[in-house]
């Protein structure tokens, strides 16, 4: 273990990656931490159901049945702050493009993620809005 001091970015990236330990998602779990402008921790979140829904028996079988129910962790994290509060966001996985575009409408300045998402336009978007995107891998729990 190192005795240098986290950098910001892994603070969010371990808090992240522990909301990703809570999704109830067997193929892709995914976590992400939101810390404002003092880098306080606004939230964490991660990919799952809307609250309150029960799925029936077999819902976990077919990913691609069950897709267009999952939440995204960015989703519910942005479901936690006011847009202009959160400075900095650390998801396990990089942005699909929805969620990148709704980072962006919440005014969120600084995005890491560790495992890279081929499907996604996120690194684009992040240069149009001059949004710092980078990856981020090491960190204390990784
Ligand atoms: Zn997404």
């Amino acid at each position: 273990m190192s005795t240098e001091r986290l950098s910001i970015p892994q603070y969010a990236m371990a808090l992240a990656h522990v909301a990703s330990l809570r999704s109830e998602d067997p193929y892709r779990k995914v976590g992400a931490a939101a810390l404002d402008f003092d880098n306080r921790v606004i939230g964490t979140a991660y990919n799952g159901l809307a609250p309150g829904y029960d799925p029936p028996p077999g819902f976990w079988d077919d990913r691609e049945a069950r897709q267009k129910f999952m939440l995204h962790a960015e989703v519910n994290l942005c479901s936690l702050f006011r847009r202009g509060e959160v400075k900095l966001v650390a998801t396990t996985t990089m942005p699909c493009t929805a969620c990148m575009q709704t980072l962006c409408a919440y005014g969120v300045r600084e995005i890491y993620y560790r495992d890279i998402y081929q499907e996604s336009d996120a690194e684009e978007i992040a240069r149009i809005y001059r949004v710092r995107l980078e990856r981020v891998c090491e960190y204390p729990g990784c």
